[in-house]
């Protein structure tokens, strides 16, 4: 297959067309009252698109349409495997439309194309199909009654769903959810974030196309006050799925508790942990991860690995070794094919990462590496890869979700001490033992205080991995058969078969 050049995609850029307006009840809407916001490209600064801002009679609409279609059961309704063939279809269209989706992620939020393509974009995909395949490979229980009576427990649809996602991988954030979802019969209303909601509306098409009926899946972009906000106060919505900061997760526990209860499930953010023992596998090996786990998606991404706990006799050598591997990861145009770092996703960010590497300094952390904007020509919004030594676990730079390619380094002396430090945060998503003593290595998996944990690797896992957090990351699981648990009421039917 002939290798798509960043001239292609450039080129390419310059014929597409934005989607720009909210996908309710089976048609392109413009909002009733909002207005609308730019979407900006954090590639040159450039606005792609100016996008509808969708508010309250907005999000009513769509939830009477979404209750409609619940109630009328044109989805749920459907036999297991007619639903399965209609998301099977929308599996296929994601990969037939996958340059697409590629392009339109990596112009919205500044992710190198080649992991828009080769990562998300795929994985999207079989987000639905797994989900698909699942339909009808889940069954109900029958309860141990006594002989008169039969105890069913099934699953039910919840009914209508309000999804709201963050932007680092705005399409797969969103299939994590309305896979599910979908599969199991539920109504959806998503909300992208406003940094980066086109892929989510590409969704929307592409959706109907493959013939999810209309009010099933509707896609309402706007500004999170704007749209989130009404979606999360919503008395017709029974259940909110939300991806994002740990912060806007408390915000909508307390929307639920002030309207009508709904069930709130989180997956927030994280500060995870890895921690590499002298006695690792091969540091080299070790170290090629550790840079990745912080560089791979510009550092966005909520289970980076940025407290890297190195035990203290081979400290200076493995940092050493991290530094080298760090100058392979050096941010470059989204729209490179090499490209390994992209863009940060607007200025707010950027400027939210600067100021914890200024805050680092101030706290006395040892800049090792980087620490500056960079590639200002460009017009684009780019961070060198920035690591810090001698940080203390107390730092605002090692207790605080940065969301950038900054690694703080904390030495440790015993197991005892690095998994004290490792559980030492308020957030609990994810970390990593490197060991080659399998018994020490599962005894620090297994005091950790997270949601996934990787022995002697970083970020592994597929669809039959639950995805979640403990603490502040969060309160459910995304992905395998407990994502079904999100969208599912459980209802026990207790019969009477007495003569
Ligand atoms: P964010 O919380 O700012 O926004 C997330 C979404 O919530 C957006 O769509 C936003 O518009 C909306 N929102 C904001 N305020 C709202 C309000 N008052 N009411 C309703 N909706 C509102 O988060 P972000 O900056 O978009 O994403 C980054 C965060 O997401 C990081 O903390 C990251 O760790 C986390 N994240 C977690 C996971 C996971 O699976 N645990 C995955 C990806 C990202």
């Amino acid at each position: 297959m002939k290798k798509i050049t960043q001239q292609d995609w450039e080129a390419r850029a310059k014929q597409l067309t934005f989607p720009s307006q909210a996908f309710i009840n089976g048609q392109w809407q413009t909002a009733q009252e909002g207005g609308h916001f730019n979407c900006t490209s954090p590639i040159d600064g450039q606005i792609l698109t100016e996008i509808t801002n969708c508010t309250q009679p907005d999000v009513d609409i769509a939830v009477t349409a979404a209750r409609d279609a619940f109630k009328q059961q044109v989805w749920s309704g459907l036999t297991p495997a007619k639903r399965k063939k209609i998301l099977f279809k929308l599996a296929k269209l994601i990969v037939q439309h996958q340059e697409e989706l590629a392009l339109l992620e990596t112009l919205d939020m500044g992710k190198p194309i080649n992991d828009s393509l080769t990562i998300d974009i795929p994985a999207a995909a079989q987000c639905f199909q797994w989900h698909a395949e699942a339909i009808d490979k889940v069954y109900g229980e029958v309860a141990p009654t006594p002989a008169d009576t039969i105890g069913l427990i099934t699953r039910e649809p919840v009914g209508v769903v309000g999804a709201i996602v963050p932007w680092n991988f705005p399409l797969l954030m969103a299939c994590w959810k309305v896979a599910p979802a979908l599969a199991t019969g539920n109504s959806v209303i998503l909300k992208p974030s406003e940094k980066s909601p086109l892929t989510a509306l590409k969704l929307a098409e592409l959706a109907h196309q493959a013939g999810v009926p209309a009010g099933v899946f509707n896609v309402l972009p706007g500004l999170g006050e704007d749209t989130g906000k009404p979606i999360a106060l919503h008395p017709d919505i029974d259940t909110l799925a939300f991806t994002g900061s740990s912060h806007t997760g408390k915000q909508l526990l307390v929307y639920a508790g002030q309207s009508n209860m709904k069930r709130v499930w989180i997956e927030a953010g994280g500060k995870s942990p890895n921690i590499v023992f002298a006695d690792a596998p091969d540091l080299s090996v070790a170290a090629k991860a550790a840079a990745e786990a912080i560089c791979f998606n510009q550092g966005e991404v909520c289970t980076a690995g940025s407290r890297l706990l190195v035990e203290s006799s081979i400290q200076a050598e493995f940092l050493e070794l991290v530094q080298q591997e760090l100058s392979n990861w050096q941010p470059g145009h989204p729209l490179n094919p090499e490209t390994q770092i992209g863009a940060i996703v607007d200025q707010s960010q950027l400027q939210t990462i600067l100021n914890y590497i200024q805050l680092g300094k101030e706290e006395g952390a040892h800049l090792m590496v980087g620490g500056s904007q960079c590639l200002q020509d460009s017009g684009g919004l780019f961070v060198e890869p920035t690591i810090f030594g001698n940080v203390s676990n107390s730092m605002h730079i090692a207790q605080e979700e940065i969301f950038g390619p900054v690694l703080s380094c904390i030495g440790f002396d015993s197991t005892e001490e690095a998994i004290n430090i490792a559980n030492d945060t308020q957030y609990g998503l994810a970390a990593a033992v490197w060991s080659k003593d399998i018994s020490k290595a599962h005894r620090v998996a297994k005091a950790l205080r997270a949601g996934s944990v990787w022995i002697n690797q970083y970020d592994g896992g597929d669809m039959t991995a639950p995805f979640g957090g403990y603490k502040q990351s969060g309160n459910g699981r995304d992905k395998s058969l407990h994502a079904f648990d999100k969208y599912t009421e459980i209802k026990a039917t207790w019969i009477n078969i007495q003569k």
